[in-house]
């Protein structure tokens, strides 16, 4: 079984080594895995949850399935052409058993169960090969069902999936299907409030652990991730600069006057763009100036000022003078100068 595996790939938080820093989320993860709870990941988009399941299913040692779509185990196929004929064996690894679900309005329980067609159904039994179609669910058989931002899909479909975790049974139409659901389930929600979000119903809260992310919580780390991540040009970022950039964005997300905070792609947006105009200009090392050039067109979207704000102020104007502030009183910028937006 699946949480056997985990147990033994999961020795420490420190087993996640695919995400830097994060040690409170990645101990709550651990503990909750390790017991076969079905957890869901509640941060702000670009702060690593899909990395960090990713992480979960690489901890997954190799094993043999059959060679079809759904990771059929040899011994308990299933999918409907298993069950009638055995299939080749394949091995597979950890990093193979990861499926992404992407939750929206319109993901329908047929698309993540699968389809009847009621005709052939009548004839050859609803879960024949000739009548049911499986859904995205059954491709995570055996491995991690990564469920991304749960909240934006419709409540039926919530209400489905939850019969298929609790019960390994799952309706379609006026049909039962059995599911044996033998994956780890980790989903995700963004907390921000938005048009297309559906409230998680409290039932359906009650069969999940939910664990918390946020930003990176150190500038060093955030430093860390966006010098590894980040595309690099032959010009010297002057160290203090870059941390006043993203201090500069980490400042941002503390201000009660913004709704929706930047991400660490910002930071690294930053970071990749400042480089990019110090090389265009015909220079090896990144100023202030390059970094403030690239501030609009990395930040002004990705930010929204509350509303009391909102009507007073364009995200623009926002940024330009929170730059300005931030330039006279960061020592980073004693000799470059703030320069205008
Ligand atoms: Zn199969």
């Amino acid at each position: 079984m699946i949480i056997d595996q985990l147990r033994k790939a999961i020795k420490s938080p420190d087993s996640f080594n695919n995400i830097r820093g994060q040690m409170r989320t990645k101990k709550q993860l651990a503990s909750a895995l390790i017991m076969g709870r079905h957890v869901i990941i509640i941060g702000p988009p670009g702060v690593g949850k899909t990395t960090l399941a990713k992480n979960v299913a690489e901890l997954l040692p190799t094993i043999t399935l059959n060679d079809c779509d759904y990771h059929c185990s040899p011994s308990k196929p299933i999918c409907p052409s298993c069950k009638v004929k055995a299939a080749k064996i394949r091995q597979v690894k950890g990093d193979e058993r990861f499926v992404r679900i992407q939750g929206s309005p319109d993901l329908t329980v047929e698309d993540l169960i699968g389809d009847i067609d009621p005709e052939k159904a009548l004839k050859h039994g609803p879960s024949s090969v000739l009548a049911f179609t499986p859904g995205k669910i059954f491709r995570a058989n055996e491995g991690v069902l990564f469920f991304d931002e749960l909240n934006r899909c419709p409540e039926k479909l919530q209400n489905a999936l939850l019969q298929v975790l609790e019960e390994g049974v799952a309706t379609i139409g006026s049909y039962h299907v059995d599911l044996p659901a033998n994956f780890v389930f980790i989903g995700t929600m963004n907390p921000e409030e938005s048009a297309a979000t559906e409230r998680l119903g409290d039932v359906f809260l009650d069969r999940f652990d939910t664990i918390h992310m946020t930003y990176p919580e150190a500038l060093e780390i955030e430093k860390d991730i966006v010098l590894d991540k980040g595309e690099k040009l032959p010009v010297s970022f002057p160290e203090k600069l870059l941390e006043a950039t993203l201090s500069f964005v980490r400042d941002l997300r503390d201000n009660k006057d913004i709704a929706r905070k930047p991400s660490v792609r910002a930071s690294l947006g930053l970071y990749e763009r400042a480089q990019a105009n110090a090389h265009l200009g015909g220079r090896t090392a990144v100023t202030s100036q390059d970094v403030l050039d690239a501030i609009i067109s990395v930040l002004s979207h990705r930010i929204e000022l509350r509303p009391a704000v909102k009507y007073l102020q364009t995200p623009e104007k926002f940024l330009g003078e929170r730059w300005k502030r931030f330039t006279e009183t960061n020592e980073a910028f004693e000799d470059a100068g703030g320069g205008d937006l």
